[in-house]
């Protein structure tokens, strides 16, 4: 099953014993079928809030707020059990770590049949067949002599494979890569990046792929949604995004892109300031205190949603259609 994916007025906020942190408010995003979605800004920005919520995997002090509509089904609606349906049926979430998604005392093998639970029409033998394509698509040799690996057998690089792979053979309408290069070196980066660009060639579902650089997104996605503290604060095509930033938080984040620099630096620019404290968010603009465009009604009154193009939106006073 692949269906479009829309959060609406999606707040979360996390309730802890120094009061309630307002980790995402007021976001709305929307992702179609075979479209590759970006979610990018600093690390503190909601980002990962963000997929968290979709993948239906928040904490237990996590309130929510606001709809996920997954082909028509308000996943923040639905009871524990659907919910587990849903996120081993329809919606794979690859992470950072693929350490943390594998048991290190099951072979690989194992571990890949278990995660086709659902696919109660196939045996042992079919599963296992599976996995040997499913890891020669992801571009691992020897597929038969992995299955029989541990996780800690394998580079970073090639865990991250097995977890993508992990992940669509579950079928999923919806594949959520949450920094999936963060962990890596170039040279690994650069094949996960080759690997997801080869995959959407033939996938048909949602992909969203988080991350804090702005090359991956670049490379991957067909539209990118820029977070600051937990708003979307821009969002829109790529191109527009890269080259046509309208939101004075998007412009400073592309100023600051080491890959904008050929020349050696000391030290790499960053944007002055911190993020807000979101147990208590502004009542303005969440960017206003780091802004250098900032004016009065900023630092009290919440920016709209501007819209600038068809599917090119940015939340700032300063803009206009
Ligand atoms: S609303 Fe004001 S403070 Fe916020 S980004 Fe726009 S100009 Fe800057």
């Amino acid at each position: 099953m692949t269906g479009s994916l829309a959060a609406s007025d999606l707040s979360v906020r996390y309730e802890t014993p120094h009061g309630a942190v307002h980790a995402l408010r007021h976001v709305d995003i929307e992702a179609h079928p075979g479209e590759v979605i970006g979610i990018v800004g600093e690390s503190g920005c909601g980002k990962s809030t963000l997929v968290t919520a979709l993948a239906n995997l928040l904490p237990a002090n996590a309130r929510i707020d606001g709809s996920i509509s997954y082909n028509g089904v308000d996943l923040a609606k639905l009871d524990a059990y659907h919910q587990r349906l849903l996120r081993g049926d329809e919606i794979a979430l690859v992470s950072q770590d693929p350490m943390t998604a594998f048991n290190p005392v099951l072979t690989i093998g194992d571990q890949l049949v278990d995660f086709q639970h659902h696919r109660k029409d196939l045996g042992r033998a079919q599963k296992r067949a599976r996995i040997a394509a499913m890891l020669g698509r992801v571009g691992i040799a020897d597929a038969e002599r992995r299955m029989r690996s541990f996780p800690h057998e394998l580079s970073g690089g090639m865990r991250q494979r097995v977890a993508i792979a992990a992940a669509l053979l579950t079928d999923p309408g919806l594949l959520i890569a949450d920094e999936p290069t963060t962990a890596l070196d170039v040279t690994m980066e650069a094949q996960i990046i080759h690997l997801l660009r080869e995959l959407r060639r033939d996938y048909n579902g949602i992909i969203i792929v988080v991350s804090h650089h702005l090359g991956v997104i670049a490379e991957l996605c067909d539209r990118v949604y820029v977070m600051y503290a937990g708003e979307v604060v821009e969002g829109g095509e790529v191109d527009a995004i890269f080259h046509d930033a309208r939101h004075p938080y998007t412009q400073a984040l592309l100023a600051c892109d080491p890959a904008r620099f050929h020349e050696r630096l000391d030290r790499l620019p960053t944007i002055p300031g911190s993020l807000p404290n979101l147990t208590q968010p502004p009542s303005g603009c969440v960017y206003a205190p780091r802004c250098d465009r900032a004016f009065a009604p900023c630092t009290t009154v919440a920016p709209p949603l501007v819209k600038l193009a068809a599917s090119h939106v940015a939340r700032c006073h300063a803009v206009t259609p």
